[in-house]
Formats: C-alpha cells, sequence, structure tokens
C-alpha cells in the first residue's frame, strides 16, 4: 500500500508535516505532492520574517534540506481553489493536509481604520519582503508614523520603519524597497499597546534589537512605570518579562536628543480613531488605561492624540476560507480537533487535515509549527480506514492534470534555478541575494 498524500501551502508547517510523515514509524509506503500557490517554497519564512533577521531567514536551510532529500515533489504557481480543487485532490490522492497559514491582517474596528494613509502590517511586510501579489511601490510619506500593537510584527514593522535605509542594505530586500525607504521622511514612530510594559506580547530578543539602532533614540515614557501588584508578580515569575523590564529600564536612564530619529514605546493607550480625511491621516486618538489588578486593564476616560500622517495595525494576522473546506470565521482556521478537519457537526471530515497557523492561529514561532505537525501526521497515520480511495493515484497522472489545464508550475529544481539567481544578482553589490518580485520573473527564472 502507497499513501497518496497531497499538502497544499510549502510554508514551515507544509514542510515539516512532510518530514514528520516520511520519519514516521509506519506500514505503507508514502508519496508525497506539495502544492503552493506562489513560485517559490517557505511561506512566512521568506515572506513574512523581517530581512534585518538573517538568522531566522536561515531556517530556510533546514526547509531545503527537507525538500532537497528528492521524495517530496513540489507544485509552485498552483493555488487550490483555482488550478487544483478539492475534487481533483480526491481523484489522485488518499488525503491532504492544508498548511496554508494566515496572510491577512486581522481587523481594527475603530472610526477612520479605513482612511488613506492606514495600513494593515501584513501589507506592508508583504511590500519589505518582496512578495509578489502586492504592489511594488509604497506611500512613505509621513513624517510621524503609529504602529498599533504589541506584538514581535508591530516591533518588526516599527524597526524597518525607523531604521536608516544604507543599514538594511547587506539584507536581501528587493532594490525596490531599498529605493521607497531612501525617499521616507520620517522622523518619529509611535507604537501604541493597549497593556502595560509588563503585558507585552513581544519577545525579548525583538525588543533589544530597537536599542541597537544607529542614530535612533528610543524613548519610554515614565508615567508607563508605575508597576501594579500583577505587572511586579509577572517580573518575579517570568523571565522573559524580567529581561524586558531591564531593557525598558536601561533605556529610561539612557541620554537621548541627539538622534535624527526616535522610536517612542507607548503603554496603555486603548486605539479609538484614526482622524483625517479623503487626503489622509492626520492624527491618533486613543484612551489611556489603567492596570485593572487582575494582569488587564480598564479604560481611564483620558483622551489622548497624537500628530501622525499614517497609521500602521499591526494586532495580528487571519487565515483565509479554502473552498470546499470547514472554515471557521471567528478564528479564522479550519476547525479541527488537533488536525483533523470537522464540519459545522463537529463530526470529523474524512481525508481532510490541517496544520500550521490555519489549523491553530496565527501565534507562534516557526519551531510550534514542528509540533503541530507531529500531533497531526500522526491522526494521519492511524485514520488508514478512512482515507478516500483515489481514482488515479499514480504520480503522472496529476502532472497531466495540470499540463491540460495550463498551469505554469514550477517545481524544486525550478526553485534552485530561482535561488542561483537571485544570489547572482547580489553578488556584484555585494549581498546576499536580491529577491526577484514580480510573479512572471520569478516562473521565466525558474522554468527551463
Ligand atoms: C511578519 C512576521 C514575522 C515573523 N517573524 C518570525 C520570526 O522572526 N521568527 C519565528 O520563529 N517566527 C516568525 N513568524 C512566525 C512564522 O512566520 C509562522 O510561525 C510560520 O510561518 C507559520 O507557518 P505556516 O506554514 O503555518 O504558514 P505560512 O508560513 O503562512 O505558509 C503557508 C503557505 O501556504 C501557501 N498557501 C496559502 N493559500 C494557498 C492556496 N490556496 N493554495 C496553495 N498554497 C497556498 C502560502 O503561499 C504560504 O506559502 C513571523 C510571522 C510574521 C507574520
Amino acid at each position: 500500500m502507497k499513501l497518496r498524500l497531497a499538502i497544499v501551502g510549502a510554508g514551515p508547517a507544509g514542510v515539516y508535516a512532510a518530514d514528520i510523515l516520511l520519519k514516521h514509524e509506519r506500514s505503507f509506503d508514502v508519496s508525497i505532492d506539495l502544492f503552493e500557490q506562489l513560485p517559490a517554497p517557505y511561506g512566512l519564512v521568506r515572506y513574512g520574517v523581517a530581512p534585518d533577521h538573517p538568522r531566522i531567514k536561515g531556517i530556510i536551510t533546514a526547509l531545503r534540506e527537507v525538500l532537497d532529500r528528492g521524495d517530496i515533489r513540489i507544485f509552485g504557481n498552483v493555488l487550490y481553489g483555482r488550478d487544483i480543487t478539492l475534487d481533483d485532490l480526491k481523484h489522485h490522492y488518499h488525503a491532504v493536509i492544508f498548511a496554508t497559514g494566515a496572510v491577512r491582517d486581522a481587523s481594527l474596528d475603530i472610526p477612520g481604520i479605513d482612511l488613506p494613509g492606514s495600513y494593515g502590517a501584513a501589507e506592508f511586510v508583504s511590500w519589505y519582503d518582496g512578495h509578489p501579489d502586492f504592489p511594488r511601490t509604497w506611500p512613505l510619506e509621513a513624517e510621524s508614523v503609529a504602529v498599533v500593537g504589541n506584538g514581535n510584527v508591530a516591533l518588526d514593522v516599527a524597526r524597518i520603519l525607523a531604521k536608516h535605509p544604507e543599514d538594511l542594505l547587506p539584507t536581501e530586500i528587493p532594490a525596490n524597497v531599498y529605493e521607497g525607504l531612501q525617499a521616507s521622511p520620517v522622523t518619529d514612530v509611535h507604537v501604541f499597546g493597549r497593556r502595560g510594559p509588563m503585558q507585552v506580547k513581544f519577545t525579548p530578543l525583538e525588543l533589544r534589537e530597537l536599542g541597537e539602532l544607529r542614530d535612533v533614540d528610543m524613548i519610554v515614557y515614565d508615567e508607563d512605570f508605575d508597576y501594579d501588584e500583577a505587572s511586579r508578580r509577572a517580573i518575579e515569575s517570568n523571565k522573559q518579562v524580567l529581561v524586558i523590564d531591564r531593557v525598558l529600564g536601561q533605556w529610561r536612564q539612557r541620554e537621548v536628543g541627539a538622534a535624527s530619529r526616535r522610536l517612542h514605546l507607548h503603554f496603555y493607550a486603548k486605539p479609538l480613531e484614526v482622524l483625517g480625511d479623503e487626503n489622509g491621516v492626520t492624527a491618533f486618538r486613543y484612551e489611556r488605561t489603567e492596570p485593572d489588578g487582575e494582569g488587564g486593564v480598564r479604560g481611564t476616560g483620558e483622551i489622548r492624540e497624537v500628530p501622525v500622517q499614517a497609521v500602521y495595525r499591526a494586532i495580528g494576522y487571519f487565515g483565509s476560507p479554502l473552498p470546499g473546506i470547514p472554515f471557521d470565521k471567528k478564528h479564522g482556521v479550519i476547525p479541527n480537533h488537533e488536525g483533523q478537519a470537522l464540519d459545522k457537526d463537529n463530526n470529523i471530515v474524512p481525508g481532510v487535515y490541517a496544520t500550521g497557523w490555519i489549523k491553530r492561529g496565527p501565534v507562534g514561532l516557526i519551531g510550534h509549527t514542528k509540533s503541530d505537525a507531529m500531533e497531526t501526521i500522526s491522526h494521519l497515520v492511524k485514520d488508514q480506514a478512512s482515507w478516500w480511495s483515489p481514482a488515479e493515484p499514480d504520480e503522472d497522472a496529476v502532472v497531466r492534470l495540470l499540463d491540460e489545464r495550463g498551469v505554469e508550475y514550477t517545481d524544486l529544481e525550478g526553485w534552485h534555478r530561482l535561488d542561483a539567481h537571485e544570489i547572482a544578482l547580489g553578488e556584484p553589490e555585494g549581498r546576499a541575494r536580491i529577491k526577484v518580485v514580480p510573479r512572471d520573473d520569478m516562473v521565466r527564472v525558474s522554468r527551463p
């Protein structure tokens, strides 16, 4: 018996799922096809992780080793729902794992959020990381910017906006992104978090990095550091919180005023409204909050405004529904029991599995997708009795189908070609790589 498995999404969750299944103890052979809507694999590691985080980008090397082993086929530039459907998968495979992640911004329901000059972090990240499906130009006209959110993505966005672009040049940022950032007149980036400094979601490493930015002053405000009992307890009981407290404490002592750019951290600030008109954003309005004694916050009724000309909301990502597959609209995930998809009556949907952010929601680091995949794969292996019965399971049949439909799919060889091409583009300028951005160019370089 040979399990023909389709995995949709070649981000870390999809690649780890394939790897774990191949290493898993089992009584049957396995043949895996990975379908990815982009011409290149690796999901948010390539198109989310910030370009100035080369160590994390380096996880691509580990993912690449999995793909290079030769027992997984990749079909890039293939969109599930358009180029290949659930019926097609049932015709050619015994089961499918969806590992489609989350690419959209979660919504923030405050007046003015749709004004010109108010953006989602996901769009901006996609621009600076060279995602082919997003506009290639980005309006960087604001001198003062608000970033709403207190997670790592908020800090990524604030850092990329505040950092002098020359310091990004050694990274893999696309040429158009460097040019865009160079023209930015920004002087002040304000990050707003609803809760206190000891209740943030970002990690100490990301925070500390901000203090190392050249010619950027870190501004924190004394009024935010009047800790309540819950904050003090958090510092005592959690090492990460302790480190965050120390880092912020050092910044409070620092001399500021000499740098040409400033990055402000405002805590206890609940977003109320983005002010402006059809010509753009003029200010960000928020309510000052205070600790409620239980680790949360409550409003104080004190309303404040900071003049800004752009607002970025970095309050989380959100998954997208997939044709024919159950979807939980509230949480943006495929409803599931440990990775087995569930229908609206909470019954297991045979043959359909989920892993990664589309299974669990958009929280957690790349490493977490590994444990996720283990759980999903252990069910897949045990569920043999309920797999689909494909009419055409042979490996060539799906290739014929894509060819008949005229789908310009890319494969592993194609990705190696694109990879080598990007590295060669970077070489004369002493850069690690220069990313190719337009989809057509990616496909042209990938396909012989
Ligand atoms: C801005 C940002 C920065 C981050 N920085 C870090 C960091 O520094 N360190 C860290 O550990 N983690 C970081 N993360 C988290 C990390 O990116 C995620 O944990 C991880 O990528 C989730 O993996 P995934 O495979 O579930 O989803 P994804 O990485 O999103 O992969 C999903 C893949 O599915 C594909 N896909 C979607 N729909 C379809 C479809 N219909 N048909 C075919 N293919 C489809 C997508 O194109 C994508 O390639 C960051 C996340 C973001 C958003």
